[in-house]
Protein backbone atom coordinates (compact mmCIF):
# COMPACT_ATOMS: atom_id res chain seq x y z
CA UNK A 1 0.00 0.00 0.00
CA UNK A 2 1.81 3.24 -0.92
CA UNK A 3 1.95 6.16 1.36
CA UNK A 4 -0.11 9.62 1.20
CA UNK A 5 1.90 11.69 -1.18
CA UNK A 6 0.92 14.82 1.98
CA UNK A 7 2.21 12.68 5.02
CA UNK A 8 5.77 11.53 2.78
CA UNK A 9 7.14 15.36 2.62
CA UNK A 10 5.32 15.97 6.25
CA UNK A 11 2.99 18.91 4.91
CA UNK A 12 -0.64 19.81 4.94
CA UNK A 13 -3.10 19.24 2.26
CA UNK A 14 -3.33 22.75 1.60
CA UNK A 15 0.44 23.27 1.56
CA UNK A 16 1.77 26.20 -0.80
CA UNK A 17 4.33 25.28 -3.51
CA UNK A 18 6.88 27.26 -1.62
CA UNK A 19 5.68 24.95 1.25
CA UNK A 20 6.41 21.54 -1.06
CA UNK A 21 9.16 22.64 -2.81
CA UNK A 22 11.08 23.33 0.48
CA UNK A 23 9.80 20.15 2.47
CA UNK A 24 10.89 17.91 -0.46
CA UNK A 25 14.43 19.47 -0.57
CA UNK A 26 14.23 18.55 3.40
CA UNK A 27 13.27 15.00 2.70
CA UNK A 28 15.85 14.50 -0.42
CA UNK A 29 18.71 15.98 1.67
CA UNK A 30 17.88 13.77 4.34
CA UNK A 31 18.22 10.61 2.42
CA UNK A 32 20.19 11.64 -0.20
CA UNK A 33 21.92 8.35 -1.25
CA UNK A 34 25.76 9.99 -1.20
CA UNK A 35 24.81 10.77 2.52
CA UNK A 36 23.49 7.05 2.83
CA UNK A 37 25.97 4.92 0.93
CA UNK A 38 24.85 1.26 0.58
CA UNK A 39 21.33 2.24 2.44
CA UNK A 40 18.73 0.55 1.00
CA UNK A 41 15.96 1.84 2.98
CA UNK A 42 16.90 5.46 2.31
CA UNK A 43 17.37 5.10 -1.45
CA UNK A 44 13.35 3.30 -1.49
CA UNK A 45 12.50 6.90 0.79
CA UNK A 46 14.82 9.21 -1.22
CA UNK A 47 12.74 7.75 -4.49
CA UNK A 48 9.34 8.20 -2.23
CA UNK A 49 9.98 11.48 -2.17
CA UNK A 50 10.60 12.26 -5.44
CA UNK A 51 7.38 10.95 -6.89
CA UNK A 52 5.57 11.96 -3.91
CA UNK A 53 7.23 15.82 -5.34
CA UNK A 54 6.60 15.04 -8.98
CA UNK A 55 2.76 14.77 -8.74
CA UNK A 56 2.11 17.95 -5.92
CA UNK A 57 4.35 20.04 -7.67
CA UNK A 58 1.90 19.66 -10.93
CA UNK A 59 -1.04 21.23 -10.22
CA UNK A 60 -3.02 18.91 -12.85
CA UNK A 61 -1.17 15.89 -11.17
CA UNK A 62 -2.35 17.42 -7.80
CA UNK A 63 -6.12 18.03 -8.17
CA UNK A 64 -5.97 14.71 -9.40
CA UNK A 65 -4.86 12.86 -6.51
CA UNK A 66 -6.21 15.13 -4.37
CA UNK A 67 -9.58 13.53 -5.71
CA UNK A 68 -8.86 10.26 -6.70
CA UNK A 69 -5.59 9.08 -4.57
CA UNK A 70 -3.00 7.25 -6.10
CA UNK A 71 -5.25 5.63 -9.08
CA UNK A 72 -5.45 9.02 -9.91
CA UNK A 73 -1.96 9.83 -11.13
CA UNK A 74 -1.26 6.25 -12.28
CA UNK A 75 -0.30 4.93 -8.72
CA UNK A 76 -2.23 1.79 -7.14
CA UNK A 77 0.76 -0.74 -8.08
CA UNK A 78 -0.45 -0.50 -11.38
CA UNK A 79 2.40 -0.28 -14.56
CA UNK A 80 1.93 3.12 -15.23
CA UNK A 81 3.43 6.16 -12.94
CA UNK A 82 5.69 4.10 -10.33
CA UNK A 83 8.70 5.31 -8.95
CA UNK A 84 10.53 7.09 -11.09
CA UNK A 85 14.51 6.32 -11.69
CA UNK A 86 17.71 7.76 -10.12
CA UNK A 87 18.83 9.21 -13.15
CA UNK A 88 15.65 11.01 -13.59
CA UNK A 89 15.09 12.23 -10.09
CA UNK A 90 19.41 13.73 -10.30
CA UNK A 91 18.59 15.64 -13.53
CA UNK A 92 15.48 17.15 -11.46
CA UNK A 93 17.34 18.48 -8.96
CA UNK A 94 18.80 21.29 -11.06
CA UNK A 95 14.96 21.96 -12.08
CA UNK A 96 13.73 21.91 -8.48
CA UNK A 97 16.92 23.95 -6.39
CA UNK A 98 19.13 25.34 -8.61
CA UNK A 99 22.05 23.98 -10.45
CA UNK A 100 24.17 25.21 -7.75
CA UNK A 101 22.67 24.11 -4.74
CA UNK A 102 23.50 20.09 -4.56
CA UNK A 103 26.57 20.90 -6.98
CA UNK A 104 28.08 22.77 -3.37
CA UNK A 105 26.50 20.49 -1.00
CA UNK A 106 27.50 17.14 -2.51
CA UNK A 107 31.10 18.50 -4.12
CA UNK A 108 29.84 18.39 -7.44
CA UNK A 109 26.95 15.66 -6.46
CA UNK A 110 26.55 12.47 -8.58
CA UNK A 111 23.05 14.33 -10.05
CA UNK A 112 24.83 17.23 -11.75
CA UNK A 113 28.27 15.89 -12.41
CA UNK A 114 28.26 12.28 -13.53
CA UNK A 115 24.90 12.58 -15.45
CA UNK A 116 24.62 14.87 -18.51
CA UNK A 117 21.60 16.12 -20.15
CA UNK A 118 20.14 14.49 -23.08
CA UNK A 119 18.40 16.16 -25.64
CA UNK A 120 15.16 17.83 -24.65
CA UNK A 121 12.39 16.44 -22.84
CA UNK A 122 9.40 15.51 -24.71
CA UNK A 123 5.71 16.58 -24.31
CA UNK A 124 2.71 15.18 -22.75
CA UNK A 125 0.60 13.93 -24.67
CA UNK A 126 -3.35 13.80 -24.07
CA UNK A 127 -6.09 11.13 -25.73
CA UNK A 128 -9.62 10.54 -24.48
CA UNK A 129 -10.76 7.07 -23.64
CA UNK A 130 -14.37 5.77 -23.95
CA UNK A 131 -15.48 3.00 -21.60
CA UNK A 132 -18.54 1.28 -20.74
CA UNK A 133 -19.92 0.22 -17.98
CA UNK A 134 -19.22 -3.41 -17.74
CA UNK A 135 -15.38 -2.21 -18.70
CA UNK A 136 -15.30 0.22 -15.71
CA UNK A 137 -16.80 -1.74 -13.29
CA UNK A 138 -14.48 -4.66 -14.05
CA UNK A 139 -11.42 -2.98 -15.25
CA UNK A 140 -9.89 -3.24 -18.66
CA UNK A 141 -6.82 -3.23 -20.55
CA UNK A 142 -6.74 -1.60 -23.40
CA UNK A 143 -4.48 -1.40 -26.26
CA UNK A 144 -4.41 2.25 -28.15
CA UNK A 145 -2.75 2.59 -31.48
CA UNK A 146 -1.74 6.27 -30.57
CA UNK A 147 -0.19 9.02 -33.12
CA UNK A 148 2.94 10.58 -31.78
CA UNK A 149 6.55 11.58 -31.70
CA UNK A 150 8.74 8.23 -31.64
CA UNK A 151 12.91 7.49 -31.51
CA UNK A 152 13.54 7.72 -34.76
CA UNK A 153 14.72 4.62 -36.49
CA UNK A 154 17.56 5.83 -38.76
CA UNK A 155 19.86 7.20 -36.53
CA UNK A 156 18.27 5.81 -32.85
CA UNK A 157 16.96 8.92 -31.78
CA UNK A 158 20.57 10.70 -31.62
CA UNK A 159 19.56 12.94 -34.42
CA UNK A 160 23.23 12.64 -36.24
CA UNK A 161 24.33 11.40 -39.43
CA UNK A 162 26.71 8.70 -37.97
CA UNK A 163 28.70 8.40 -35.43
CA UNK A 164 32.04 10.09 -37.04
CA UNK A 165 29.41 13.55 -36.91
CA UNK A 166 28.65 13.54 -33.01
CA UNK A 167 31.53 15.53 -31.49
CA UNK A 168 32.75 16.31 -27.84
CA UNK A 169 31.44 19.92 -26.85
CA UNK A 170 34.52 22.07 -27.36
CA UNK A 171 33.19 24.48 -24.48
CA UNK A 172 32.88 22.15 -21.75
CA UNK A 173 35.02 19.57 -22.94
CA UNK A 174 31.82 17.00 -22.68
CA UNK A 175 31.16 17.17 -19.72
CA UNK A 176 27.92 19.30 -20.05
CA UNK A 177 28.53 21.58 -17.49
CA UNK A 178 31.08 24.86 -16.81
CA UNK A 179 32.02 26.06 -13.99
CA UNK A 180 33.11 29.51 -12.87
CA UNK A 181 34.56 30.41 -10.17
CA UNK A 182 33.73 34.09 -8.57
CA UNK A 183 35.24 36.32 -5.60
CA UNK A 184 32.19 37.24 -2.85
CA UNK A 185 32.38 38.36 0.56
CA UNK A 186 32.22 34.88 1.69
CA UNK A 187 35.37 34.06 0.04
CA UNK A 188 35.79 32.25 -3.62
CA UNK A 189 32.60 29.96 -4.57
CA UNK A 190 32.52 28.24 -7.62
CA UNK A 191 29.48 27.62 -9.25
CA UNK A 192 28.25 25.17 -12.18
CA UNK A 193 26.34 26.07 -14.84
CA UNK A 194 24.85 24.01 -18.22
CA UNK A 195 26.96 24.07 -20.86
CA UNK A 196 25.46 27.17 -23.13
CA UNK A 197 26.73 25.67 -26.40
CA UNK A 198 25.73 22.01 -26.23
CA UNK A 199 23.07 23.15 -23.45
CA UNK A 200 24.60 20.47 -21.20
CA UNK A 201 24.47 17.72 -23.73
CA UNK A 202 28.35 17.71 -23.79
CA UNK A 203 28.33 16.86 -27.35
CA UNK A 204 27.14 18.87 -31.02
CA UNK A 205 26.17 17.59 -34.14
CA UNK A 206 28.41 18.18 -37.35
CA UNK A 207 26.14 16.36 -39.94
CA UNK A 208 22.30 15.62 -39.29
CA UNK A 209 20.52 12.32 -39.66
CA UNK A 210 18.76 12.76 -42.90
CA UNK A 211 15.85 11.13 -42.06
CA UNK A 212 14.21 13.17 -38.81
CA UNK A 213 16.60 16.44 -39.78
CA UNK A 214 18.69 16.12 -36.69
CA UNK A 215 15.94 15.98 -34.63
CA UNK A 216 16.21 12.63 -33.52
CA UNK A 217 12.75 11.75 -33.67
CA UNK A 218 9.85 11.66 -36.28
CA UNK A 219 6.30 11.70 -36.26
CA UNK A 220 4.69 7.82 -36.21
CA UNK A 221 2.51 5.34 -34.16
CA UNK A 222 2.68 3.49 -31.01
CA UNK A 223 0.40 0.83 -29.67
CA UNK A 224 0.00 1.38 -26.11
CA UNK A 225 -1.12 -1.47 -23.49
CA UNK A 226 -3.01 0.90 -20.79
CA UNK A 227 -4.52 -1.28 -17.41
CA UNK A 228 -7.33 0.61 -16.19
CA UNK A 229 -8.21 0.07 -12.94
CA UNK A 230 -11.73 -0.96 -12.08
CA UNK A 231 -14.22 1.95 -10.54
CA UNK A 232 -12.71 4.97 -13.03
CA UNK A 233 -15.46 7.83 -13.64
CA UNK A 234 -15.85 10.43 -16.62
CA UNK A 235 -13.03 13.22 -16.51
CA UNK A 236 -10.34 11.24 -14.54
CA UNK A 237 -7.14 11.64 -15.89
CA UNK A 238 -5.10 8.80 -15.81
CA UNK A 239 -1.04 9.45 -16.45
CA UNK A 240 1.51 6.58 -17.87
CA UNK A 241 4.75 7.92 -17.77
CA UNK A 242 6.89 7.92 -20.52
CA UNK A 243 4.62 6.81 -23.23
CA UNK A 244 4.04 10.84 -24.36
CA UNK A 245 5.80 12.46 -27.13
CA UNK A 246 9.69 11.12 -27.67
CA UNK A 247 12.06 13.52 -26.53
CA UNK A 248 14.51 15.50 -29.04
CA UNK A 249 17.81 13.42 -29.84
CA UNK A 250 17.18 10.88 -27.09
CA UNK A 251 15.40 13.21 -24.19
CA UNK A 252 13.27 12.10 -22.38
CA UNK A 253 9.99 11.01 -23.49
CA UNK A 254 6.65 12.66 -22.09
CA UNK A 255 3.71 11.28 -20.24
CA UNK A 256 0.33 9.68 -22.29
CA UNK A 257 -2.43 11.51 -20.39
CA UNK A 258 -5.92 9.44 -20.69
CA UNK A 259 -8.82 11.27 -20.40
CA UNK A 260 -11.46 9.24 -18.94
CA UNK A 261 -15.26 8.95 -20.83
CA UNK A 262 -18.06 6.83 -19.92
CA UNK A 263 -20.12 5.91 -22.44
CA UNK A 264 -23.95 5.97 -21.41
CA UNK A 265 -26.14 2.79 -20.92
CA UNK A 266 -29.00 2.08 -22.50
CA UNK A 267 -30.81 1.49 -19.38
CA UNK A 268 -28.87 2.13 -16.65
CA UNK A 269 -27.68 5.21 -14.95
CA UNK A 270 -24.82 6.07 -12.81
CA UNK A 271 -24.92 8.53 -9.64
CA UNK A 272 -21.66 8.19 -7.74
CA UNK A 273 -20.74 4.47 -6.88
CA UNK A 274 -24.74 3.47 -7.31
CA UNK A 275 -26.40 2.49 -10.26
CA UNK A 276 -30.00 3.25 -11.02
CA UNK A 277 -32.58 1.51 -12.59
CA UNK A 278 -36.43 2.32 -13.37
CA UNK A 279 -38.71 -0.72 -13.32
CA UNK A 280 -41.79 -0.46 -14.82
CA UNK A 281 -44.51 -2.62 -13.61
CA UNK A 282 -48.09 -3.18 -15.31
CA UNK A 283 -50.58 -2.86 -12.19
CA UNK A 284 -51.36 -6.67 -12.67
CA UNK A 285 -48.09 -7.42 -11.63
CA UNK A 286 -47.63 -5.23 -8.91
CA UNK A 287 -50.87 -6.35 -7.43
CA UNK A 288 -50.22 -10.17 -8.02
CA UNK A 289 -46.19 -9.99 -7.59
CA UNK A 290 -43.60 -11.18 -9.81
CA UNK A 291 -40.27 -12.63 -10.19
CA UNK A 292 -38.26 -10.35 -13.07
CA UNK A 293 -35.06 -9.82 -14.55
CA UNK A 294 -33.61 -6.98 -14.54
CA UNK A 295 -29.99 -5.63 -16.33
CA UNK A 296 -27.10 -5.11 -13.95
CA UNK A 297 -23.18 -3.58 -14.94
CA UNK A 298 -22.40 -7.60 -14.33
CA UNK A 299 -25.13 -9.62 -16.31
CA UNK A 300 -28.60 -9.85 -14.99
CA UNK A 301 -30.18 -10.30 -12.00
CA UNK A 302 -33.34 -12.22 -11.00
CA UNK A 303 -35.28 -10.33 -8.27
CA UNK A 304 -38.72 -11.20 -6.22
CA UNK A 305 -41.35 -8.28 -7.02
CA UNK A 306 -43.66 -8.83 -3.79
CA UNK A 307 -47.42 -8.76 -4.21
CA UNK A 308 -48.91 -5.43 -3.20
CA UNK A 309 -45.74 -3.44 -3.97
CA UNK A 310 -46.43 0.31 -4.64
CA UNK A 311 -44.91 2.96 -7.20
CA UNK A 312 -42.23 4.66 -5.87
CA UNK A 313 -40.94 1.41 -3.78
CA UNK A 314 -37.20 1.29 -4.03
CA UNK A 315 -35.25 -1.95 -3.96
CA UNK A 316 -31.81 -2.35 -3.27
CA UNK A 317 -29.18 -4.79 -5.01
CA UNK A 318 -26.10 -4.50 -2.30
CA UNK A 319 -22.80 -4.42 -3.96
CA UNK A 320 -23.96 -4.58 -7.47
CA UNK A 321 -22.86 -1.26 -8.20
CA UNK A 322 -19.76 0.74 -9.02
CA UNK A 323 -16.32 -0.40 -7.29
CA UNK A 324 -14.79 2.63 -5.89
CA UNK A 325 -11.24 3.14 -7.55
CA UNK A 326 -9.53 3.88 -4.52
CA UNK A 327 -10.75 2.02 -1.78
CA UNK A 328 -12.43 -1.63 -1.46
CA UNK A 329 -15.83 -0.15 -0.98
CA UNK A 330 -18.73 -0.76 -3.27
CA UNK A 331 -22.05 0.85 -4.59
CA UNK A 332 -25.25 -0.56 -4.72
CA UNK A 333 -28.00 -1.19 -7.20
CA UNK A 334 -31.26 0.64 -6.76
CA UNK A 335 -34.70 -0.29 -8.42
CA UNK A 336 -37.04 2.50 -8.76
CA UNK A 337 -40.86 0.82 -8.86
CA UNK A 338 -42.98 2.15 -11.12
CA UNK A 339 -46.40 1.18 -11.59
CA UNK A 340 -47.82 1.64 -14.99
CA UNK A 341 -51.10 3.62 -14.96
CA UNK A 342 -53.31 2.64 -18.43
CA UNK A 343 -53.79 6.08 -20.46
CA UNK A 344 -56.29 4.21 -22.86
CA UNK A 345 -59.16 2.32 -22.39
CA UNK A 346 -61.94 0.63 -23.78
CA UNK A 347 -65.65 0.61 -23.12
CA UNK A 348 -65.48 -2.51 -21.84
CA UNK A 349 -62.02 -1.88 -19.40
CA UNK A 350 -63.68 1.67 -18.45
CA UNK A 351 -66.79 -0.63 -16.85
CA UNK A 352 -64.58 -2.74 -15.24
CA UNK A 353 -62.73 -0.69 -13.55
CA UNK A 354 -65.51 1.57 -12.15
CA UNK A 355 -66.79 -1.57 -10.68
CA UNK A 356 -63.32 -2.52 -9.04
CA UNK A 357 -62.99 1.26 -7.81
CA UNK A 358 -65.58 1.10 -5.65
CA UNK A 359 -64.44 -1.61 -3.71
CA UNK A 360 -62.58 -0.54 -0.52
CA UNK A 361 -59.40 -2.53 -1.11
CA UNK A 362 -59.26 0.56 -3.85
CA UNK A 363 -59.20 3.06 -1.50
CA UNK A 364 -55.56 3.90 -0.79
CA UNK A 365 -54.20 2.67 2.72
CA UNK A 366 -50.77 4.22 3.09
CA UNK A 367 -48.54 2.07 5.48
CA UNK A 368 -48.70 4.32 8.87
CA UNK A 369 -45.57 2.11 10.12
CA UNK A 370 -43.54 3.14 6.65
CA UNK A 371 -41.04 5.28 6.57
CA UNK A 372 -42.32 8.61 6.23
CA UNK A 373 -41.91 10.38 2.60
CA UNK A 374 -39.00 12.20 4.04
CA UNK A 375 -37.01 9.69 4.77
CA UNK A 376 -37.98 7.60 1.34
CA UNK A 377 -37.10 11.40 -0.64
CA UNK A 378 -33.69 11.43 1.21
CA UNK A 379 -32.84 7.78 0.80
CA UNK A 380 -33.50 8.18 -2.88
CA UNK A 381 -30.53 10.96 -3.37
CA UNK A 382 -28.06 9.75 -0.66
ZN1 LIG B 1 17.31 10.38 -37.30
ZN1 LIG C 1 29.13 21.86 -23.88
Amino acid sequence: MKRDYYEILGIAKGASQDEIKKAYRKVAMQYHPDRNPGDKAAEEKFKEAAEAYEVLSDADKRAQYDRFGHAGVGGNGRNYGGSPNMDDIFSQFGDIFGDDLFGNIFGGGRGRGGQRARGVRGSNLRIKLKLNYEEIAKGVTKQIKVKKYVPCATCGGSGAKDKHSVQTCGTCGGSGQVRKVTNTFLGQMQTVTTCPTCNGEGTTITAKCGACKGEGRTYGEETVTIDIPAGVQEGMQLSVSGRGNAGERGGTPGDLIILIEEEPHKELHRDGLNVAYELHLSFPDAAFGINVEVPTIDGRAKIKIPAGTQSGKIFRLKGKGFPAVNSYEKGDQLIYVNVWTPQHLTAEEKAMLEKLGQSPNFKPQPDKSDKNFFDKVREMFS
